[in-house]
């Protein structure tokens, strides 16, 4: 990945090194957020999933869902924003709140292989 150091008309500063979307001077307000490659990753490739059959689930259309984790920005934002993302839904969080998540999931994480190991205390 590498950051296109030019610095566009509407920019205050060029695009973060992480952003890999094809800015240009003409791009509408809503298109002027950087991001580090939500649509087709190719630094960040999610992690698939397969949430729906430990429910019982047995439709295989419904059994495939990938996670994808990016970071975005937006022109007057002085940091990155986390988003961690699915085909349909997304959760932005600072990078704080992604931070506390990681904790979060590493102790839940953490517990569940404790549990399997045989020693749930
Ligand atoms: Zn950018």
């Amino acid at each position: 990945m590498s950051a296109d150091q030019t610095k566009r008309i509407w920019q205050s500063e060029a695009c973060p090194d992480w952003c890999v979307l094809p800015h240009g001077h003409l791009d509408a307000p809503v298109n002027r957020g950087c991001s580090s490659d939500p649509i087709a990753p190719r630094t960040m490739p999610g992690v698939p999933l397969t949430l729906h059959q430990a429910d019982g689930n047995t439709d295989p259309t419904a059994q495939l869902m990938t996670v994808y984790a990016f970071l975005e920005q937006e022109p007057r934002e002085v940091g990155p924003r986390v988003v961690l993302s699915t085909w349909n839904d997304s959760v932005h969080m600072t990078l704080e709140e992604a931070a506390a998540l990681h904790q979060h999931l590493w102790e839940v994480l953490a517990a569940a292989q404790r549990v399997l190991e045989g020693d749930d205390r």
